[in-house]
C-alpha cells in the first residue's frame, strides 16, 4: 500500500540523506503509476515541457513537477514525472491522483522523487510515507476575521479549534480557505449597506488574497459556500448571543446568511462536512 502511488508499493530505492533530502519511490523496475497526492491542499507550484536531462541542477533537475502546500506549513512535492494532470491554484483531495511516475529531468530510469517540506525546508518524507502529515488529518477550513478596534487580522482558526473574532469588536472582513478540495465562495453584508460582491478565497497573506467585506465598515452578515462540502456557520452579536448555524446558501440567491441587518458582528464560527 502507498499514499503516493496509485497501485504500487512504496519501494524505495534512495533514501533520505543530507545530500538527498527526498525519497526516491519505484513501482517495478521501469515501470510507470500514477501519482496521487498525499494530503488534500493547494497546488502552488507545476513545471511541465521536461525532458530526461541528465546533470541538469536547480528546479529543472526536478523536471515535470507538482509542489501542493498543506496545513500548518507543510507541502510535497512530486519530481520526475512523465504527465501532469493539475494545474497551479487548483485544490486537490487526498488520493487524487495529480500525475504519472516518470524519469524527466536529472532522473536514472523512471522513479518517483517525494519531497516533504516544512516552512519551505526539506524534511524527511520516511515517517509521512503511509501516515497524515502533522496537525493534517481533520482540518476541513481555516479562516480568519478583520478587527475593526485593532485594525489587524485576527489569528487564523481551525474549524476543529474555535471561532475567530473577539467579543465585542466588530470585524470588518473575513477570509477562509477549504483544504478539501474546490472553491470556496465568501459573502459580507455591510451594516447599512450592500451585500458586497462574492469573492472566491485566495488564500492567506498573498497579495491576491480576497477577503469579504471592508476594513473598518462593520458585517451584519455573511454566507459562505463551498465545493468541498456543506459549509455550516454561525455568527456572533456584538453585545450579543451566537445566533443559530446555518448551512450553505444558493449561490444566485440571497437566502441562508448567518448574522440580523443592523447589528455587527464579532466572531464568526465555521465548519465544513
Ligand atoms: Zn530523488
Amino acid at each position: 500500500m502507498s499514499r503516493i502511488l496509485k497501485t504500487g508499493e512504496n519501494q524505495i530505492t534512495q533514501k533520505y540523506s543530507k545530500s538527498h533530502e527526498a525519497v526516491d519511490l519505484v513501482k517495478e523496475k521501469n515501470q510507470s503509476d500514477l501519482i496521487t497526492a498525499h494530503s488534500a491542499g493547494k497546488v502552488i507550484f507545476v513545471q511541465t515541457g521536461y525532458k530526461n536531462d541528465r546533470g541538469s541542477i536547480g528546479n529543472a533537475s526536478y523536471g515535470n513537477c507538482v509542489k501542493i502546500e498543506h496545513e500548518d506549513g507543510y507541502a510535497t512535492l512530486y519530481a520526475h514525472l512523465s504527465e501532469v494532470y493539475v494545474k497551479k491554484g487548483e485544490y486537490v483531495k487526498r488520493g487524487q491522483v495529480i500525475g504519472r511516475m516518470g524519469d524527466t529531468g536529472n532522473a536514472y530510469g523512471v522513479h518517483l522523487h517525494f519531497e516533504v517540506q516544512k516552512d519551505n525546508k526539506r524534511i524527511d518524507p520516511t515517517p509521512y510515507l503511509n501516515a497524515d502529515l502533522p496537525n493534517n488529518e481533520k482540518i476541513d477550513c481555516v479562516y480568519r476575521v478583520w478587527d475593526n478596534v485593532k485594525r489587524r487580522w485576527l489569528p487564523k482558526v481551525k474549524n476543529v479549534e474555535d471561532y475567530a473574532g473577539i467579543y465585542g469588536e466588530a470585524i470588518g472582513g473575513f477570509q477562509l480557505v477549504t483544504y478539501g478540495g474546490g472553491k470556496t465562495k465568501l459573502r459580507a453584508h455591510v451594516k447599512g449597506g450592500p451585500w458586497l460582491a462574492e469573492v472566491t478565497d485566495g488564500g492567506f497573506g498573498s497579495k491576491n488574497s480576497e477577503y469579504a467585506g471592508i476594513k473598518g465598515r462593520g458585517i451584519d452578515a455573511i454566507m459562505i459556500w463551498s465545493e468541498y462540502g456543506d459549509a455550516t456557520y454561525r455568527a456572533h452579536i456584538k453585545g450579543g448571543d451566537w445566533l443559530p448555524w446555518v448551512q450553505g446558501y444558493d449561490i444566485h440567491s440571497y437566502n441562508g446568511y448567518a448574522g440580523i441587518l443592523g447589528k455587527e458582528i464579532d466572531a464568526i464560527e465555521c465548519y465544513i462536512a
